[in-house]
């Protein structure tokens, strides 16, 4: 027996050991076009730029019951065939296997704007360790993009005393994340450490020689640029399944047991998965939090097993808890819950530009909560949508 899992991050580490947790006791075959060991990500927009970080301190830690496992680095799965269990690689492999895990994640959006050095996306180490030369080399920085990434970015240049410009889609940086008041509250922070914001326009052109020097936005304005970072969003990296008849409207939709619907035994995790979070919304959606990986990869490893095995998948529903954090100057942000879903918000402790927390409701129904330097106050929160999940999840 053979699982092969495609993608080389947290939800395929994960993945592989929620398999032998589970009793596979067959081969397990991961493949990535990374050249690394998984490693962790949300350093990458942080201390992976301001510091000194090497990509072996970034390694996640590889429990011993995955030592047997296979790594297939540095190469890409470039199409599948379910109806014969194969995957077949850019270096012309074809891979074979009786179960398949898909958690090749995403990739970051880019501008439509002419190739020069000094444009970066901040997806993998090379990306971050590029743009931390770039940066310790510049004095201008340009972020295109006010989501987490763009933000987070902006505050490790301020703090490296950079100039630094977000050029935002809204007025207020994270506005869909964390609604319009702590959005606001977020900008005042920033603007303290000098950061400018800009919104309402696009960059339509760059300028250089041989090296990005200036951008201009569509109001005509030139600003001056040595480093241009491009964080405006993502899209999942599916093309390799695309000859398998599957939903791959906005990454791979799943059911509850994270298996996709096919005769194969296939399963996704992580960022690429796409699936319902009943008990917040009846809408499908995928969410890029850290948290999500190893929890999707726990269900997909036991259904897995179990298709495998051609035993029945366990359908009893589990809803998962989706958690993010961010990191911004002497801020933690912390969420718990989907508070992109709420319709009102309310300040319930602490106070603006200082440590708080915001509930976010939809309607009278709590759907989030998001602390800043507040962890030990927001366990309350936790414990209250683990125990409403679990409810959900049996009465469904
Ligand atoms: P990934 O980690 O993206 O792994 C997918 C892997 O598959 C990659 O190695 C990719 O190269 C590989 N791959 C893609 N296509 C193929 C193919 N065709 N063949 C083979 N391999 C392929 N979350 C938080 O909650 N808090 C944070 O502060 C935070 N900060 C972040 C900062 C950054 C810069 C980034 C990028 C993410 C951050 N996240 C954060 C999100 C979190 O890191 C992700 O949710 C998590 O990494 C997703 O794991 P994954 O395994 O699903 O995908």
């Amino acid at each position: 027996m053979k699982v092969c899992i495609v993608g080389g991050g947290l939800g395929a580490l994960r993945s592989a050991e929620a398999l032998v947790n589970n009793g596979f006791a067959g081969h397990i075959q991961v493949v990535s076009d990374e050249i690394h060991m998984p490693y962790n990500r949300p350093p990458l927009s942080k201390e992976a730029i301001s510091g000194s970080l090497t990509v072996a301190d970034l390694e996640f830690k590889r429990k011993a019951s995955t030592e047997n496992v296979e790594w297939v680095l540095g190469d890409r799965a470039v199409s599948s065939d379910f109806s014969q269990r194969s995957v077949t690689l850019a270096s012309g492999k074809k891979l074979e296997w009786d179960g398949l895990v898909i958690a090749t994640g995403i990739r970051p959006l880019r501008l439509n704007l002419p190739h020069l050095p000094g444009r970066f996306a901040v997806r993998t180490f090379e990306d971050s360790l590029g743009l931390r030369k770039a940066i310790a080399a510049a004095q201008h920085v340009v972020i295109v993009g006010a989501g987490f990434i763009g933000c987070e970015v902006a505050a490790t240049c301020a703090k490296m005393q950079k100039h630094t410009t977000v050029i935002g889609r809204h007025d207020l940086p994270m506005l869909k994340s964390l609604g319009h008041d702590l959005a606001a509250d977020l900008k005042q922070r920033h603007m303290a450490h000098e950061v400018n914001f800009r919104s309402g326009v696009e960059i339509v052109d760059i300028q250089g020689q041989g090296q990005i020097e200036s951008v201009t936005l569509s109001d005509g304005t030139e600003l001056r640029c040595d480093v241009l970072v491009e964080a405006i969003g993502s899209e999942p990296n599916c093309e390799w399944l695309s000859d398998n008849n599957l939903d791959l409207t906005d990454g791979v939709m799943v059911n509850s047991a994270m298996v996709v619907d096919h005769e194969a035994p296939v399963v996704a995790v992580g960022d690429i998965a796409r699936y319902v979070h009943g008990y917040f919304d009846p809408r499908p959606r995928r969410v890029e939090h850290w948290n999500l990986p190893t929890d999707t990869a726990k269900r997909a490893g036991k259904s897995l097993v179990q298709l495998v095995q051609g035993e029945v998948v366990d359908a009893t529903r589990v809803d998962f808890l989706p958690a993010f954090w961010s990191d911004q100057y002497d801020m933690n942000i912390q969420a718990y819950g989907l508070p992109g879903l709420a319709n009102r918000t309310e300040l319930v402790q602490g106070s603006w530009g200082e440590n708080l927390i915001v509930e976010y409701r939809r309607d009278d129904f709590l759907v989030g909560v998001i602390g800043i330097n507040s962890i030990p106050q927001l366990m309350p929160y936790r414990q209250h949508f683990v125990k409403a999940l679990k409810e959900f999840s049996a009465s469904t």
